[in-house]
């Protein structure tokens, strides 16, 4: 149920209201704009009477929302949500560039990947250190190695870092090394997981499940925003179709959807949904065009010898080139990079 107050109202007039909602148990979402003063109200809504509410000379209008998500509803939250990470943002006028690795191999690797993505514009770096990969005999990751190696590359950089979290044992370690946490698409629905990192103030980044519908990833993000961490970041990463050209099929009207449905930035991952390193660049250019917020790109120094998602990944020369391309269609849709 969303309330919506009239403007410029006293702080003890809002509290009445407030208190008469907390008597029913529910949960109350303050969200104040310019133009507007709502209380979203989630639980057991059923018993509270509208008419009462609407005869409150204070309340503008009283309307209840369908969706199951709410806290990632953009009727609770009409603005677009800014999710700050160290003196960076994601979400807003910026588009926001996240490059490197699929997985961390060496100091000089991430060194060498983490220098000429930041000298191309990338404002943040990636690199698993914990890998999901289908098979178990496939490299796995360097593990703690791998966050070790990330600390020092932001270290040289200044370039925050983004890493996948696999399990909530290693929780604390990433909350203390980690500065966006990152849940892979297998794990979309690992709800247990989901609630570990709702419990923290990190940012997360979540990505859509290989065949997860919208709905089912705004239900995922609701899992970490009612823990109380509204940090949330979401990320099209391609979808299973019976296509079979390209390893997933991104789902570009997801973009301008979520940002219909949700207030939470919403970025586009083509290394993943297309599985192909020549189509990088086409999709991203797509992406940003159809609203999206930033891109996560995988790059490596040696495609050919990479130990995870070579085919997918595309030199750093290329990702300045790609940079340089995205100038233009970032000016189109009023955003810069
Ligand atoms: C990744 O970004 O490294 C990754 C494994 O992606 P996804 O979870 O989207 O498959
Ligand atoms: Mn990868």
């Amino acid at each position: 149920m969303i309330i919506v107050m009239k403007q410029n109202l006293e702080q003890k007039e809002i509290l009445k209201i407030k208190g008469k909602i907390e008597k029913y148990k529910c949960e109350i979402h303050e969200s104040r704009g310019i133009n507007y003063h709502i209380l979203g109200v989630i639980g057991d809504t059923s018993k509270i009477d509208p008419d009462e509410l609407k005869a409150n000379r204070n309340v503008e209008k009283v309307i209840y929302v369908q969706e199951p998500y709410k806290k990632s509803n953009r009727m609770f939250h009409p603005e677009d949500t800014i999710v700050n990470i160290n003196n960076k943002t994601i979400g807003g006028k910026k588009i926001s560039i996240i490059a490197g690795p699929c997985s961390v191999e060496n100091e000089n690797q991430i060194l060498e990947i983490a220098q000429k993505v930041k000298n191309s514009g990338a404002s943040f770096l990636r690199g698993g250190a914990f890998k999901p990969r289908t098979s178990p005999y496939s490299f796995q990751g360097l593990k703690e190695d791998g966050l070790e190696l990330l600390k020092y590359a932001r270290e040289k950089t200044g370039l925050p870092i983004v890493t996948e979290l696999m399990s909530p044992y290693l929780i604390e370690r990433f909350i203390e090394d980690v500065d966006v946490i990152q849940i892979g698409a297998r794990n979309m629905q690992n709800f247990d997981l989901l609630k570990e990192v709702g419990k923290t103030n990190k940012p997360i980044l979540l990505k859509r499940g290989l065949s997860a519908t919208i709905e089912e990833l705004l239900m995922a993000s609701e899992y970490i925003m009612s823990e109380g961490n509204e940090n949330v970041i979401l990320c099209e990463r391609g979808i299973r179709t019976f296509e079979k050209y390209t390893r997933n099929t991104l789902d570009l009207s997801a973009i301008p959807v979520i940002k219909k449905l949700s207030h939470l930035p919403v970025i586009v991952d083509p290394s993943h949904a297309a599985g192909l390193w020549w189509m990088v660049e086409p999709l991203s250019k797509a992406a940003i065009a159809v609203g999206a917020d930033g891109l996560m790109i995988e790059v490596h120094n040696d495609p050919s010898n990479a130990k995870c998602d070579g085919n997918q990944s595309i030199t750093p020369e290329r990702f300045d080139e790609l940079m340089k391309s995205l100038k233009d269609i970032s000016k189109a849709v009023h955003k810069e990079i």
